[in-house]
């Protein structure tokens, strides 16, 4: 079910209105830290907290309020808004990590799932693209790290995540061989790796 959300609109900002997604800008504010916010929203906390690992192992997923708000915060400030401009259903496939899913899953230590801001996508259905998802996140552009991901079964997905206090708007890509690391990548180097 679709919702609408109240846009509020700090004195001192303009915006601006195409198709449903407003792009707003702080007067002032140099070019890329122009924001795009839809009023539609497409996610909920509830499948941004889902873990079949979490039910499988039984471990509690809940997440505090602190968590909760930078769910909230990644929803509206980049999936809504790259899930719009994207135009097809979107799955996530991990969002919220407790720290004892984040182990179970082998997450990093410092993984910003553990805090609720960040969120791994992918197509919903065969129609979709990972590329385009990725390329939309890209788009929307105030992200702090847009990584694809690939595991050792070869598995890719679209890794996003949000934080207000330090957006570093970080281009990566990352494959658990042998040797895995993050190496930073151009949009067109992702979606070629992704197509
Ligand atoms: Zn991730």
């Amino acid at each position: 079910m679709e919702t609408s959300t109240k846009i509020i609109l700090a004195a001192g900002t303009t915006a601006l209105v195409i198709g449903g997604i407003v792009i707003y800008k702080k007067r002032h504010e140099i070019f890329d830290t122009v924001k795009m916010i839809t009023t539609k929203n497409y996610f909920t906390i509830k499948e941004m907290i889902a873990s079949d690992t979490a039910k499988k192992l039984g471990i509690d997923n809940t997440p505090s309020e602190d968590v909760k708000a930078n769910l909230q915060s990644l929803i509206t400030n980049v999936l809504n808004p790259a899930r719009e401009i994207y135009g097809k259903p979107i799955t996530v496939s991990s969002g919220y990590r407790c720290p004892a899913l984040n182990a179970a899953l082998k997450g990093a230590k410092t993984s910003q799932h553990q805090t609720g801001q960040a969120a791994d996508l992918v197509p919903a259905n065969s129609k979709g693209s990972l590329a385009e998802i990725f390329a939309a996140c890209a788009a929307v552009g105030n992200y702090d790290q847009l990584i694809v991901e690939q595991n050792a079964a070869g598995n890719k997905w679209v890794h996003v995540s949000y934080d207000p206090t330090k957006n570093r708007r970080q281009l990566m890509s990352y494959v658990s061989n042998r040797n895995p690391q993050y190496i930073n990548i151009t949009v067109d180097q992702a979606k070629q790796f992704l197509a």
